[in-house]
């Protein structure tokens, strides 16, 4: 996908504050932060969002979630933190490469 965003960050193409990588998926800093900590965890291989999942394997599926706790943990945060994974433009996603938004620190607003 050669115009997707998050395709050029894990090809390194666009610069990115990277905080875990490995075979199947890549974490960074939000460049907008909604919360002391907001991490952004993708799959490496395409998919626009959390509609076309069928199309990943399911270890990479499992990976991203199992993952998760241990982001957390490693970004200070592993006491209490929020995900969420915006879905199409009517569900506020902006950028159409699949990710979950990691957030904590300091009080999260009531959702
Ligand atoms: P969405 O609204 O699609 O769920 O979230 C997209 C997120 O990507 C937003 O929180 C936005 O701040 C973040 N973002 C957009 N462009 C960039 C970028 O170039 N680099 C990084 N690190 N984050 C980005
Ligand atoms: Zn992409």
């Amino acid at each position: 996908m050669s115009d997707c965003l998050f395709c050029k960050i894990v090809a390194g193409d666009v610069p990115s504050d990277k905080v875990y990588e490995d075979e199947k998926i890549l974490v960074f800093r939000d460049i907008a932060p909604k919360a002391e900590v907001h991490l952004l965890l993708i799959p490496k291989e395409h998919i626009e969002s959390l509609n076309e999942l069928s199309a990943l394997e399911d270890s990479v599926v499992l990976h991203m979630m199992q993952q998760l706790p241990l982001l957390a943990a490693m970004a200070g945060i592993g006491d209490g933190y929020r995900t969420i994974i915006n879905t199409g433009q009517r569900g506020g996603q902006v950028v159409f490469h699949l990710h979950i938004h990691l957030m904590g620190g300091g009080k999260l607003p009531g959702f």
